[in-house]
């Protein structure tokens, strides 16, 4: 189950930089243009993360100026002309209430090269009604002077300005710690801990996941249960699992299978990413008598794409030929073919003689543990210290990587802020070496890892 993500909204006058920001907070990500029902005006919404915390942001932007103002409603020029009329600073306001509503948080945007204007001081007039908390952007501060008289928007009596470029990014960084902060903590973490795992089951067809998913329920221990009075989720089988409640995903579409025809192929990739999308662990199967195929493979980095759990699980080993060497052989070829690290397990079984079935879901349930597991802040920077004593980081330029602390800020996937005196000097080969110090101290046994490193002098 997502929680709902937090709303942050952006609001201000035309042209002070809204969309720019917009864009620079939701990087490549694309953004939604929702219609408000019953009237003439849009929404844009997109998401975007900071420091391992996922929200959306809306451009309130988007909203049509009120009819009534000349000429065309929607273009800013038009809006920057009718300033002083009252429709004007009514629709602005307008913007404001409902970011209130919405938002969890507000930043309110100005334009730091024109410095404060009669609207800014309308909109924070109805913004400083609100509990929720606001923040001043001064926007298109890129030098000095313009950071210093960025001051002046103290009178908007909405606290510190934070003075930011849209453009290049300067400051953005520290508007959004601030942001990030203030925010409604993320409801994940430790009420989740009798909560069900999500297990996906995936892969091409005809490796075997109905034969699985058959003998995983046929085990004694798998119990399944019917959820007593409802129809919630009729495509997803409910176990319960020494003592573990669990949630196969997508399972009709598995149990209610016909004969497989040439070129759905394509339609099993769509369905498989729609499962993983929705799963805590994903058992890849992977049939023992063809080898790893590209479409496994395409499977295997979207999984890694979203950072979820992963069990590799080979199916119809019994119909391999084998010799000491075989098992070996074949996790060599899964890991280079797939590009999983040695932190990915791979398990052999067989779906029809019931072969080590019984270690498939305890290993998934194994990942799921692993994805929830946090490490303490004095633990995360002993380990970090004691790797970067070990090896130090190759310099750039003369100037030499150095890594403050760490924190880990969350679960699923555990996700972990580095602060250094620059993040443009880790390189990836450092960073693929911290990640393994991690590992070395606590495995995380199937799940991606996140290192996120920051900048603070
Ligand atoms: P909006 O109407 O508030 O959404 O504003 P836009 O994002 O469309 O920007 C309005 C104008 O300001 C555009 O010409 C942008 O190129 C310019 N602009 C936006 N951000 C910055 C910035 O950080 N610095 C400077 N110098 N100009 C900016
Ligand atoms: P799905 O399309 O992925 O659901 O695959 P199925 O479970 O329907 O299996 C496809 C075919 O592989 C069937 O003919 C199964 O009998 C066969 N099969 C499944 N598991 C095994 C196994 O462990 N060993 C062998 N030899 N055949 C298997």
């Amino acid at each position: 189950m997502t929680p709902r993500k937090p709303v942050v909204a952006l609001v201000g006058r035309p042209n002070v930089g809204k969309s720019t920001l917009f864009n620079r907070l939701i990087g490549r990500r694309t953004a939604i243009v929702e219609d408000v029902p019953g009237t003439t005006r849009d929404r844009i919404y997109g998401e975007s993360d900071w420091n391992g915390v996922a929200f959306v942001v809306i451009d309130t932007g988007g909203l049509e100026a009120p009819t009534g103002l000349a000429g065309e409603p929607s273009s800013p020029a038009n809006l920057a002309l009718a300033t002083d009329s009252a429709l004007f600073v009514e629709h602005i306001q307008n913007q404001a209430r409902l970011a209130m509503e919405e938002a969890d948080a507000i930043i309110l945007v100005v334009d730091g090269k024109e410095g404060l204007t009669a609207a800014d001081l309308d909109v924070a007039e109805v913004l400083r009604t609100t509990q929720k908390p606001v923040f001043v952007a001064v926007n298109k501060a890129e030098s000095e002077q313009r950071r210093l008289d960025a001051v002046e928007f103290w009178n908007l009596g909405l606290g510190e300005p934070i003075p930011i470029s849209a453009y290049h990014g300067h400051g953005v960084g520290d508007l959004l710690d601030a942001v990030v902060a203030a925010l409604p903590p993320h409801p994940t973490d430790d009420e989740e801990e009798d909560e069900a795992v999500s297990i996906a089951i995936v892969g091409r067809p005809n490796v075997g996941k109905s034969s699985l998913l058959n003998a995983l329920l046929g085990t004694e221990r798998a119990i399944v249960s019917e959820v007593p009075g409802t129809t919630r989720d009729p495509i997803d089988t409910h176990v319960v699992y020494n003592r573990q409640k669990i949630v196969l995903i997508d399972t009709a579409g598995i149990r209610r299978r016909g004969k497989v025809e040439p070129g759905i192929e394509k339609y099993s990739v769509l369905r498989s990413m729609r499962s993983i999308d929705r799963a805590d662990v994903a058992l890849l199967l992977i049939d023992a008598t063809e080898g790893v195929t590209a479409q496994d493979a395409h499977v295997a980095g979207y999984v890694l794409e979203k950072y979820k759990g992963v069990v590799v699980v080979v199916n119809k080993w019994d119909a391999l030929e084998k010799d000491a060497y075989t098992m070996h052989n074949f996790t060599e070829m899964v890991r280079q073919e797939l590009q999983f690290l040695s932190y990915v397990p791979v398990i052999y079984i067989s779906a029809r003689t019931g072969q080590r079935i019984h270690t498939v879901l305890p290993t998934a349930l194994e990942v799921a543990e692993a994805r929830r597991h946090r490490l303490s802040t004095s633990e995360l920077n002993e380990l970090l210290r004691a790797a970067y004593d070990a090896t130090s980081p190759p310099g750039k330029g003369g100037r030499v990587l150095r890594i403050y602390y760490g924190t880990q800020v969350s679960i699923e996937p555990p996700t972990f802020v580095i602060f250094v005196n620059d993040p443009e000097l880790v390189h990836f080969s450092y960073e693929r070496y911290l990640e393994n110090q991690i590992r070395a101290y606590y495995p995380f046994t199937g799940t991606p890892i996140r290192l996120i490193f920051r900048q603070r002098t």
